[in-house]
């Protein structure tokens, strides 16, 4: 690993005022829009639009060149759209009508919110990936929670989420010629983000204070609307803190050990401070992953405020009624362990003295054994002894992280820990063209009946073979655009690597069996398992009658250099073969790219090395737009496979050794290319329609998006998790 500090590769503008002066929030003071498009305004401080067509098309229409180059941000759109274009959309009287409409079913769902303004939940979590115009999430687990807020917005559950702000957000994912992944930050405060400043209700705005490194910290909140759901993102960039002070919330995962401490002291003490700041009294915290554990020890800290004979001990007994805690690793490396020496240095002992505790009392809290002086603080162990109950997010993980967490719970039968599996936001997931379809041939209120299995398998059997297959032909049309001329924006006429080509209109056809794989590049995802035998894969690829092609995306962890390498041998095969035409890479894995990629391409390939994999939730989102997912037996596929669904590779024994385990699963995964997928996707009738591959779109469309909903996740948590 190579040290990697991109805060110190820049320095704060100056501004010469208060952090607030980054974000032209306040933009109508010197953009006024036509009279007939005031509602764009009101839409675009909502990400309610992003998870309706109507809404999406609404912005895109304004100028749809703009669109893309802005990055999808309604904010920077209304910014920049010219005059001239701005007020022929409001001459336009199709559009205005169409724009007022949404606007009247926002301003409906909006009023339709819960009566009872005090959230009942508080959901903590370090990232969040609502919309890309928000780029404050790094992958599945921010998308996840974002998931999470839509879905308890629809449902009207009475939640407020908090989260921290990333100046810089997570890097972006350039590809050199010579195929090495390079990184940049953008600047997030440079485009016009959907938020508003937090203020009481006297319209001041409101700050909390963190001790950090010896000084008070100084931490301010911007709201994101989500729907219905409050996002409140806590924000150190303010003029009163020092430079370092200012970048604790600048990179997210950017950092060492050290910036982590920090991050997570401010999401977890300053998320309750703000809170309460805001009068807000939750019932339960759902700390969502170890991040936010911090927070249970505010809880404590307030709670002996409030009881003065209340004792360190019973002030945790008191306050664990109130938290519950998902954890989403599988492997203990993959937790966040601190070492107590740096604990000791980032908090302060007046902190642990107001609550009659030494600070030997709280590392203790974070050991699996308590007594050995030798172990790290992990935000695991703290968070389950903090927590009334814990849950993984399958099955399996549910089983796998009993089994982790065993010694925890000396002198118990059960480990303490049950699961809620993952699932996906249904109308931000599935394609438009798919919901136009479902507008069309079951109403408007199919959305709701994804939450009942039986009503939604029998009105998707009303739809015709023929139409869900030429609504597929449509969105892999659409993506094999999208694929190219993102690469032809990036063209520079060299060769070097399978990024870059002179015409892209080779690239991939809409007639082949195209496999998407996108993931992070981590060893236990086995980026490299497809390419065991090269030799074979090319077989597959070259195939003249029966061709497969593959589409590609994903970002290696700056400082893991072994990834890099897995990525730069990817785009270095450059064979004598068809190849350079039938794998593309394309660059900058986001939320954007996922929802081309999930909804466009014909399988949805998933090859962790078992049980690494969570849950996972890519494979969820394909399936619900009739992708075939192709997949080991780890995470959520082992509750939704069926085998008319999708397809498995290898099977759910365990082996030796994680060699003896590659091999077999490639083996696996070659065969089951050429003797199931290849000669089911080319098996047409006479007509020469397919079938049989059609019939297992609609299974998997019917099967697996009632269960793998994240209606159905926040169902559950409502039911199992939050009430006790
Ligand atoms: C859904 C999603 C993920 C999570 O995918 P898995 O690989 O299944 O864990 C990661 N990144 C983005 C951008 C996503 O949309």
């Amino acid at each position: 690993m190579e040290p990697y500090n991109p805060a110190a590769a820049r320095s704060l503008p100056d501004t010469g005022r208060e952090g607030t002066a980054y974000f032209r929030n306040d933009f109508e003071f010197f953009r006024t829009l036509p009279e007939e498009l005031s509602a764009l305004d009101r839409l675009s401080r909502n990400f309610y639009w992003s998870w309706h067509p109507e809404g999406v098309e609404l912005f895109r229409e304004l100028d749809p060149d703009l669109w893309i180059e802005c990055e999808q941000s309604p904010r920077t759109m209304l910014r920049n759209t010219s005059d001239l274009r701005l007020w022929q959309q409001a001459a336009d009287r199709e559009y205005v009508e169409k724009l007022n409409a949404f606007a009247a079913r926002f301003d409906e769902y909006i009023s339709a919110a819960n009566a009872d303004t005090n959230a009942k939940i508080a959901y903590l979590c370090a990232e969040y990936g609502v919309h890309n115009s928000l780029p404050n999430y790094s992958g599945g687990l921010g998308i996840l929670a974002g998931d999470h807020l839509k879905s308890s917005s629809d449902l009207n559950v009475p939640l407020v989420a908090v989260g921290l702000l990333y100046r810089f957000g997570y890097f972006r994912q350039d590809i050199s010629h010579d195929g090495w992944q390079e990184e940049h930050y953008n600047d997030v405060f440079e485009t016009d983000l959907a938020l508003t400043p937090v203020v009481d209700a006297s319209n001041e705005r409101v700050f909390v204070n963190v001790h950090i490194r010896g000084r008070v910290v100084k931490i301010q909140a911007w709201l994101a609307k989500v729907g219905r759901i409050p996002l409140l993102l806590l924000d150190t960039n303010l003029a009163e803190n020092t430079e370092t002070d200012r970048y604790i919330t600048g990179h997210l995962y950017g950092g060492d050990s050290e910036t982590r401490i920090v991050q997570e002291k401010v999401l977890g003490i300053g998320g309750v401070r703000m809170l309460r700041k805001l009068g807000i009294a939750p019932e339960v915290f759902h700390l969502n992953e170890g991040h936010a554990a911090f927070s249970t020890l505010e809880l404590a800290h307030e709670f002996i405020e409030k009881n003065p004979d209340a004792d360190f001990a019973s002030a945790i007994s008191a306050i664990r009624e109130q938290c519950v805690f998902t954890t989403h690793t599988p492997v203990a490396a993959g937790n966040d362990v601190f070492s107590p020496q740096l604990l000791m240095e980032c908090f302060s002992a007046d902190y642990f003295a107001a609550m009659k505790a030494e600070k030997e009392d709280f590392i203790r809290l974070g050991r699996v054994d308590p007594t050995d002086e030798t172990e790290p603080f992990g935000m695991t162990p703290f968070a389950l002894r903090m927590c009334r109950t814990a849950n993984g997010v399958s099955e399996k993980h549910g089983e796998v992280s009993r089994g982790l967490w065993r010694e925890m719970f000396p002198g118990l039968d059960e480990v303490p820990i049950t699961h809620v599996t993952n699932g996906v936001h249904v109308p931000t997931w599935i394609a438009s063209a798919f919901q136009r379809l479902y507008d069309e041939k079951i109403g408007k209120g199919w959305h709701e009946l994804t939450r009942d299995a039986d009503a939604w398998a029998n009105a998707v059997n009303n739809i015709s073979d023929s139409d869900i297959w030429t609504t597929h032909r449509t969105l892999k049309n659409l993506l094999i655009a999208f694929m190219r001329e993102r690469t032809r924006r990036k063209d520079t006429g060299e060769r070097d690597t399978i990024n870059e080509r002179s015409d892209t209109s080779r690239l991939c056809s809409p007639d082949v069996l195209t496999i998407g794989f996108a993931r992070r590049v981590a060893q236990y995802k086995r980026w490299n398992l497809l390419l065991t035998d090269l030799e074979r894969l090319l077989r597959l690829v070259d195939n003249a009658e029966r061709p497969v092609q593959f589409i590609f995306a994903g970002k290696a962890h700056p400082q893991d250099r072994t990834a890099k390498q897995i990525l730069q041998q990817l785009m270095s095969i450059n064979h004598d073969s068809d190849w350079q035409d039938r794998a593309v890479f394309i660059e900058d894995y986001d939320q954007e790219v996922a929802r081309y990629m999930v909804q466009g391409v014909d399988v949805w390939m998933n090859v962790p090395r078992r049980p690494h994999e969570a849950s996972g939730t890519s494979g969820m989102k394909a399936a619900m737009n009739g992708i075939l997912n192709f997949s080991t037996l780890d995470g959520w596929w082992i509750e939704g496979y069926d085998e008319t669904n999708g397809f498995a590779v290898g099977d759910m024994r365990d082996f030796e050794s994680d060699a003896e385990i590659d091999a077999i699963e490639a083996e696996a995964l070659y065969s089951a290319l050429e003797n199931e997928l290849v000669p089911r996707f080319y098996d047409r009738d006479e007509n020469g329609f397919p079938a049989k591959w059609v019939a297992m779109m609609r299974n998997s469309i019917t099967t697996l998006t009632p269960m793998f909903s994240s209606d159905r996740m926040v169902r559950d948590y409502l039911e199992r998790i939050y009430t006790d």
